[in-house]
C-alpha cells in the first residue's frame, strides 16, 4: 500500500534526469511542479541554468506543462508564459483533476507522462495515483510555505530515508 507514496525516480537535481531514458519508455509529455521544483518559491525568474534546460526539454519535442497549487495565477501564468508551455495553477495536488487537465492540454495520456515535483504527498502521490511516471527532485533552497514545511516536510522526512533505501 504504501508504494502509492514512492516514486520511480529520485534524483538530486532536475539536471539528473536523463532525457534518453525518458525518451526510451515512450515519455512525451512531463508535468512540473514549480514551487522549489523549477523555481525556489521565494524567486520571480527563472535562473539561466533552469530555463536553459526546460528550453532544452522543448527541443528535445517534450512536451511541457506546469502544474502548481499555488493560487497566485499571476505567478504561475507569468513564469509559464516565460517558458511559452501551458499551465493549471490551484491544481489541488494530489487531486487528480488537475494532471488530467494538463494531460489534454498536452494531448498525452497516462502511458507517455511524466511528474516531476518536489513533495511526496502532492506530486508524486498525485502522479502515482493515476499510473503516471513519478520523478522527485530534491527542493530547490528557498523560503517554504509554511504548511508545506509544518505538514508535508515533517511526513515527508519520515518517509524519505525509505524511499533512498528502496531506490539505491
Ligand atoms: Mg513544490
Amino acid at each position: 500500500m504504501i508504494s502509492i507514496i514512492y516514486p520511480n525516480l529520485y534524483v538530486d537535481s532536475l539536471f539528473d534526469i536523463n532525457l534518453q531514458d525518458l525518451k526510451k519508455q515512450g515519455i512525451r509529455g512531463i508535468i512540473f511542479d514549480l514551487d522549489n521544483t523549477i523555481i525556489p518559491r521565494d524567486q520571480k525568474y527563472f535562473s539561466a541554468d533552469i530555463a536553459g534546460w526546460l528550453l532544452e526539454l522543448k527541443e528535445h519535442n517534450f512536451k511541457l506543462c506546469i502544474v502548481s497549487n499555488n493560487r497566485r495565477q499571476h505567478r504561475v501564468s507569468y513564469l509559464a508564459q516565460a517558458l511559452d508551455i501551458p499551465y493549471v495553477y490551484k491544481a489541488g495536488k494530489p487531486g487528480r483533476k488537475a494532471f488530467r487537465r494538463a494531460m489534454q492540454l498536452l494531448n498525452t495520456d497516462v502511458s507517455d507522462t511524466a511528474v516531476v515535483g518536489d513533495q511526496v504527498f502532492t506530486d508524486v502521490y498525485g502522479g502515482n495515483r493515476l499510473g503516471l511516471f513519478t520523478i522527485l527532485v530534491v527542493p530547490l533552497p528557498g523560503k517554504e510555505f509554511w504548511g508545506t514545511t509544518f505538514f508535508n516536510r515533517r511526513l515527508e522526512k519520515l518517509v524519505l530515508a525509505k524511499i533512498k533505501k528502496r531506490l539505491s
